[in-house]
């Protein structure tokens, strides 16, 4: 089984383009923002317990994502592989991914990176929230304390994937979704290839 990591800034676009990633490759795509969005929408215990934390634009606890992304590996059957699209986020959740991993005899195949500068992040998440409506694109101040913590808290991880050799990041600065998307598809084809 492959485990592809999409990794990247909040509005970078991995949810623009894991759907063209997952379907060339045959990968489930697993956003752990989405699932936990899910979580909030049908008002689980789970979902109460993450609304404010994403509203303010902090991280849900490790063990709670952890959980989800576990679960969904061992009953989610017919793929070739997962496309994890917003995890891992912390080192520490990297380290239990590989464990999780580890113990299926399993590894992370690669990690594609789409980067963005701050100044983008802020003009792609203002307009996500005219078309999406998401609380958390809503506030500024929500907006920036979600690239301090993307800063502080997951951009370590791009060293701690360099190490093994796994990361490979593409500049999706374009102007179009199709320019991106195409640069995105070149760097999943290489991998692959
Ligand atoms: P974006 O890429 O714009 O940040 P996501 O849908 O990936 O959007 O995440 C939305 C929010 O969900 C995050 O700001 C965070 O609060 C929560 N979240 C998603 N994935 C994780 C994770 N792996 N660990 C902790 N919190 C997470």
């Amino acid at each position: 089984m492959k485990y592809y990591i999409l990794f990247g800034p909040p509005g970078a676009g991995k949810g623009t383009h894991a759907g063209a990633i997952s379907e060339k490759y045959n990968l489930k795509h697993l956003s752990t923002g989405e699932l936990l969005r899910n979580e909030i929408a049908a008002g689980t215990e789970l979902g109460k317990q993450a609304k404010d934390l994403i509203e303010a634009g902090s991280l849900v606890p490790d063990e709670v994502v952890e959980g989800m992304i576990e679960s969904a590996f061992e009953t989610i059957k017919g793929y070739d592989g997962f496309l994890l699209d917003g995890f891992p986020r912390t080192l520490a959740q990297a380290e239990a991914l590989d464990s999780i991993l580890l113990k299926k005899n399993e590894q992370v195949t690669a990690v594609i990176s789409i980067m963005i500068p701050d100044e983008l992040i802020r003009q792609r998440i203002a307009h996500r929230a005219q078309i999406e409506g998401r609380a958390d694109d809503a506030k500024e101040e929500t907006i920036n304390h979600r690239i301090s913590t993307y800063h502080a808290q997951t951009e370590p991880l791009i060293d701690f994937y360099k190490k093994v050799g796994k990361y490979h990041e593409v500049l999706a600065v374009a102007d179009t979704i199709e320019e991106n998307r195409a640069s995105v598809m070149k760097l999943v084809d290489s991998i692959n290839n």
